[in-house]
């Protein structure tokens, strides 16, 4: 079975122009380059072992759970945004006629935290889902949400989710026991909407742009602009005072540069980051301006001779010193393992 197949509306791009396509069948008989890539998605599924994937047990080692979401932290950010303050940071964007939910949180039981939320909020009966990209915190709890959700993302991401997600998911099972517990029995959803391009989502008073800018912290990042309330969720590419996590051959510092260029013309008021302090649009020249710091200190010890290994030694007590509140230290190493990669 294909995602292809199954999702109820396709938008392409060509060149500028954006096509609709409501059946995926008519789309791959009438553009045969596209058969191939359908194809492709369906051996991805083979096995469809997405859930019975098993990360090695964390019995003896140590335990990192990460807080569960919490209705608690549910704040209103602006005229039609909210956010759940916690891991992740989850937007809802609430319009008269739909209600937009921005991330999933980890597994089930913190998806349903998100949908009591959003059932406080909501106004009009059309709900949607999507997802800023496929990191397990983000997308593993879609399950939670009801049958008539609306569940989209771009085609990119969803062949990255497809490959890279049970590896993912392992990887946080082993973490601690309640990782493991909240990733029992994920069962993803078919998106109804797979996305080559933008998106403008009328909710109803408020609209919301859905756009991707090219690989950065993974290949298929998206964003999401609330336009009237000039509020930007940028999910894992602008975040506060964290260094920055690059875990596959995708992520790219050069990319993730050149997509907060594109961004700085947008000037948001405000920013949800999905990890992090919420702030106002200066967060975008914060996180170029540490990026650049770790790439450009990389390259003047690349030049000088060192080793990427002992450079990632350098910077790690460097930046760690200069910046001590800021998290993910022990990412550095990796981060400048990148950049030396880039610099050949
Ligand atoms: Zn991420
Ligand atoms: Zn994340």
């Amino acid at each position: 079975m294909s995602y292809f197949r199954n999702a109820k509306i396709i938008y392409l791009r060509y060149g500028n122009c954006v096509l609709r396509y409501d059946k995926c069948v008519t789309l791959a008989l009438r553009y045969g380059k596209y058969v191939g890539l359908a194809a492709a998605v369906c051996l991805f599924l083979g096995g469809s072992a997405m859930a019975q994937t098993t990360g090695a047990g964390a019995a003896g080692r140590a335990q990192t759970a990460q807080p569960l979401v919490s209705e608690q932290t549910l704040k209103q950010v602006s005229d039609h945004v909210y956010a759940l303050v916690g891991f992740p940071n989850i937007a809802i964007v609430v319009g008269n006629r739909g209600t937009l939910v921005i991330d999933t949180g980890l597994g089930v039981r913190n998806g349903a935290t998100v949908m009591r939320a959003v059932e406080k909020v909501a106004k009009g009966q059309n709900l949607y889902l999507t997802t800023t990209h496929y990191h397990s915190e983000h997308t593993t709890g879609e399950q939670a949400f009801p049958p008539h959700t609306v569940l989209i993302r771009p085609v990119v991401q969803q062949e990255e989710l497809i490959q890279r997600l049970p590896q993912h998911m392992a990887r946080f099972r082993d973490m601690s026991q309640q990782n493991k517990e909240l990733l029992q029995d994920v069962k993803l959803r078919t998106p109804d909407i797979l996305l080559d391009g933008e998106m403008k989502l009328d909710l109803g008073g408020v609209s919301a742009r859905l756009f991707c800018l090219g690989a950065a912290h993974t290949k298929g990042d998206m964003l999401i602009f609330v336009e009237e309330d000039s509020v930007l969720i940028p999910g894992d590419i602008v975040q506060s005072k964290l260094f920055p996590i690059m875990p596959d051959g995708e992520a790219t510092m050069k990319g993730w540069l050149a997509v907060l260029d594109k961004l700085e013309p947008l000037k948001p008021r405000l920013i949800v980051p999905d990890h992090g302090e919420l702030g106002d649009g200066s967060l975008i020249g914060k996180q170029r301006a540490m990026l650049q710091e770790l790439q450009g200190r990389a390259l003047q010890l690349k030049g000088e001779g060192k080793s990427a290994e002992e450079a990632g030694k350098l910077l790690t007590a460097e930046l760690h010193a200069k910046h001590p509140d800021f998290a993910n230290v022990e990412r550095i190493a990796a981060d400048v393992n990148l950049v030396y990669a880039e610099a050949q």
